[in-house]
Formats: C-alpha cells, sequence, structure tokens
C-alpha cells in the first residue's frame, strides 16, 4: 500500500449480540472499521448461569482493554479438582494461580454469564459500536451483501458476519438447506445456590470459601461447580443423559428430579442440589462440521457456536468464539485495499477452523472420561488420576501440559501477524499483491 493511502473503513454487519457477536465487534471496531450488530431479542442480556473463561479468550479480553471490568465482575478458581462421584474425593488437581498468568499469559476466569455479556455490551457502546434490537435477521443476499429483517427492511454492507449461535439462520442459507441442531444425547441442569445457605453447612463450606472448579465424574453424567463473584450464588451445571421431551430445548423442573438422578453421588453434592427448589434444563446440541464458513463472493463469514457449536465439556465454546472474533478483527486491521477482503476471509477460515474442530471433537471425547460407567476401565482412570502419571492422552487434560497448552496457548493476535508476513515475504511486493495473488 502506497503510505499516503488511507486504510478502507468498511461497514461491517454484524447478525447476532451473543458473547461471540459482541467479541467480534469489538475487534472490528478497534481495527478501524464501522459496525453495526443485529439482535433479534427485545433486551440485551445473557441467559444462563455462570461461564468459565480460559486464558485464551482472557488474554483477548484483556487487549481489547478489559481487564478491569473483568477483574471486578469475576472470580479466580484457584483449581480444577476432579473427584470420584461416590464419595467426592479428589482424584486429580490442576493449579490455576499462578500458573495461567504466568504461563500463559491471562488469569482464567469464572462470573455470571449476564456480568460478562454486559462487559462487552458496554465497551461497544464505548466504541461506538451500533447495537439494534428487535432486528430478527431472516434473509442474506450474499452477493450485495445484505440482511433483511423480519419487519421487512433490509441492510446493506461491506461485510457480513453471521453469529447467530447454534440455531443459525445464517449458517442454514450459506449451506443452502435446513440444518437443526444435532442432538448429542444428553442434558444440563443449570443452578444456582446461595452462598450463605451453603455456609450454614460444614461440610460445604469448603466450596464457598476457596474459589475452585470442582467436577465430580459418574456413570454416564458428570456435574461441574464454582462460586460466582461476591460469594453471592455457587453456579452448578450437572450433565446426564437427555430425557427431555421432543421439541423442547429449555425447561424448568425442581430439584427432586435431579436428586433422583443423582441419588448415589457424593451427598455433599446432593446436599447443595437439595439446597434449591427451581432448576433450568437444557438440551445440550451441537452442530457438524462444515466444508466452508465463508461465501465464494467474499463478503460474509460465520463466527461462534453458529458454524463450531461444541459440548461444554471443555468449558471453551465461548471461548472460541472470542478468539474468532479476535482473529477476524486482527486480520480486517490489516486491511489495505477492499479488494483483499475475500482473501482475508479465507485466511480467517484457515486459521480458525482446524483449532475449533479440534476442540468440538475433543469435547465430545471427554464425555468418555467424565462419564464412565463402574468397572475396570474406570478402575484404571482413577489410577492414573491419582498416580497423577501424566503421560499423553492423561484423563485431566487441563494436566496434560500438551493439551493445556493446545487449549490455553493459542496465541490468535501471533497467528495474524505470521498469516500477514507470511504473504508479505511471498508476495516480494507488499503484502496487497500477495493476498490477491496467493489466496
Ligand atoms: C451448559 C453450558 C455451559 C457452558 N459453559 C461454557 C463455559 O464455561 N465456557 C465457555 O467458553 N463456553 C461455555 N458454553 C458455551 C457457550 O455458552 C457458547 O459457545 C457461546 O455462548 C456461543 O456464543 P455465540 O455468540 O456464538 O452464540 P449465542 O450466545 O447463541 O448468541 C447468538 C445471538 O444471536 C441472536 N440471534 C439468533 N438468530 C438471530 C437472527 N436471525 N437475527 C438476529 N439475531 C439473532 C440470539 O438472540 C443471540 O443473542 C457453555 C454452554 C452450555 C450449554
Amino acid at each position: 500500500m502506497h503510505p499516503r493511502m488511507p486504510k478502507p473503513r468498511l461497514n461491517v454487519l454484524i447478525v447476532g449480540a451473543g458473547l461471540g457477536g459482541l467479541s467480534a465487534a469489538i475487534a472490528i471496531r478497534l481495527a478501524g472499521h464501522e459496525v453495526l450488530v443485529l439482535e433479534q431479542a427485545s433486551t440485551l442480556s445473557e441467559v444462563g448461569a455462570g461461564i468459565q473463561i480460559p486464558p485464551n479468550s482472557s488474554r483477548f479480553l484483556i487487549s481489547w482493554g478489559l481487564r478491569e471490568a473483568m477483574d471486578r465482575v469475576s472470580v479466580l478458581p484457584e483449581i480444577i479438582r476432579l473427584r470420584s462421584y461416590r464419595d467426592g474425593n479428589v482424584l486429580n488437581e490442576q493449579p490455576l494461580v499462578p500458573l495461567t498468568e504466568e504461563v500463559y499469559g491471562g488469569p482464567y476466569w469464572h462470573c455470571h454469564r449476564a456480568d460478562f455479556h454486559r462487559v462487552l455490551v458496554e465497551k461497544c457502546q464505548a466504541l461506538g459500536v451500533r447495537i439494534l434490537i428487535n432486528s430478527m435477521v431472516t434473509n442474506i443476499d450474499f452477493e450485495a451483501p445484505s440482511v433483511t429483517l423480519s419487519t421487512g427492511g433490509t441492510i446493506g454492507a461491506d461485510l457480513i458476519v453471521g453469529s447467530d449461535g447454534l440455531k443459525s439462520k445464517c449458517r442454514e442459507q450459506l449451506l443452502g438447506h435446513s440444518d437443526p441442531p444435532r442432538l448429542t444425547g444428553d442434558l444440563a441442569y443449570r443452578i444456582l445456590v446461595k452462598a450463605e445457605e451453603m455456609r450454614k453447612h460444614k461440610d460445604l463450606e469448603e466450596f464457598v470459601n476457596k474459589p475452585a472448579i470442582n467436577t465430580w465424574m459418574g456413570p454416564n453424567a458428570h456435574a461441574v461447580s464454582y462460586l460466582l463473584k461476591d460469594q453471592g450464588y455457587y453456579n452448578m451445571v450437572l450433565i446426564c443423559p437427555d430425557n427431555m421431551p421432543g421439541g423442547v430445548n429449555v425447561m424448568s423442573t425442581d430439584s427432586s428430579e435431579v436428586l433422583e438422578f443423582f441419588k448415589s453421588w457424593d451427598p455433599r453434592l446432593q446436599k447443595m442440589i437439595g439446597l434449591v427448589s427451581s432448576v433450568s434444563k437444557w438440551r445440550l446440541q451441537n452442530s457438524t462440521e462444515m466444508a466452508s464458513w465463508t461465501h465464494p463472493s467474499g463478503k460474509f463469514a460465520l463466527l461462534g457456536d453458529a458454524c463450531h457449536a461444541t459440548l461444554p465439556y471443555l468449558a471453551q465454546g465461548a471461548a472460541i468464539a472470542v478468539e474468532d472474533g479476535g482473529v477476524l478483527g486482527g486480520l480486517l486491521a490489516k486491511l489495505e485495499d477492499r479488494s483483499q477482503l475475500p482473501a482475508l476471509l479465507r485466511t480467517y477460515e484457515g486459521l480458525r477452523k482446524n483449532r475449533t474442530t479440534k476442540i468440538v471433537v475433543g469435547s465430545t471425547g471427554m464425555r468418555d472420561i467424565l462419564h464412565m460407567e463402574d468397572g475396570e476401565k474406570q478402575k484404571r482412570r482413577d489410577a492414573v488420576l491419582l498416580a497423577d502419571d501424566i503421560k499423553p492422552g492423561f484423563p485431566n487434560k487441563w494436566r496434560d501440559p500438551t493439551f493445556r497448552n493446545f487449549l490455553f496457548a493459542y496465541d490468535g493476535a501471533r497467528e495474524v501477524e505470521i498469516a500477514w508476513e507470511r504473504f508479505r515475504e511471498r508476495s516480494g511486493s507488499g503484502a496487497a499483491g500477495v493476498f490477491r495473488a496467493r489466496l
């Protein structure tokens, strides 16, 4: 690019104001482009309860200036503990403090989803990202490109990013056929227990006094729990086989149903469940891998759950949506000429697809480790965990340095720099020519 040529300023339209869409909005705005986010809901918020934010995600958030805001709403778990389901005995542990800051350059946070979402919304607002609620996208013209809203209006842009989640309209339109979410065979009970209620029970104190991520592993099920900010609530996610009626994906139930399934589990876990009356129940669904996330027009790309919905067993779904946004924003910051956009979107897909597929597959694979039936295999798993005998394939994936590095050390910003430099070197005549010629 000629030094005096101004960088192109794109109008970018993002479909969906979830954690992925808002992350992309921040990164793309920081890259110098105009951003409009269209959200179908009538309010901006996140449903569900707690969320874990591993360092591969927190590093991006910090690079966007969100360290202080996230610290304010988050808890720093000191350790991940894997426990046996019967008695809660600890089988293996992975310390997180100071490891994740020292080795991976970012904290491992957990917080309430609504707080995380609000931090992202406020950052968008501070940066001048426009967010329109009550704006459901019903159709996309990939060539124009433009979207049609349920109200009938059409909005055009230079680039459209589809981040409309698991039941993505954008994904179906890109595929050209219906592609509903796939059943995984599991469901999640989501529970918030008042920490003050837990403190009344001596045997539950350890869970609320020392922040940690506790995971109980048992036959066909597992339970994950951690404290939320201000010691107000204790977050529990209990996964077991899907028994939800057809066509229903979220419903309320009561704790007696949960207690019935987990009746042979750690009495402390049962006590915690017994401290609440209402429980929400979510069918866990994902999707099959797509051949491509981008449209040949070079003006459209998917992001987040819309293209790589995953089981939450590595707690990475939102984290990789944040990574997508960071990488896409990083590449768009390099844009020197509008003609580079198609190549740049293919680069985005090239940088992101293998990693996200490996995490989706790895998350499904975790079910075999977490949900083992009692028997010889389970005894071997527990013996390996207790011996802390860390070799490739070690069952605690957060303790296995190879796998942990794969999850946590991912540096999307560096990936962008490497990709850009590679094209620059190969061209010998500036990156703009390379992007046109080689991608
Ligand atoms: C039980 C459970 C626990 C989890 N725990 C973790 C965890 O600890 N850590 C982690 O990283 N991940 C976790 N995840 C995964 C994480 O929640 C998701 O991966 C993440 O929220 C996906 O974000 P997204 O923005 O891609 O999609 P979504 O959050 O689904 O957002 C999509 C947005 O698009 C909007 N939208 C949809 N259609 C349209 C349309 N046609 N027009 C306009 N707007 C539209 C929706 O209203 C929504 O606001 C968990 C998931 C579950 C189910």
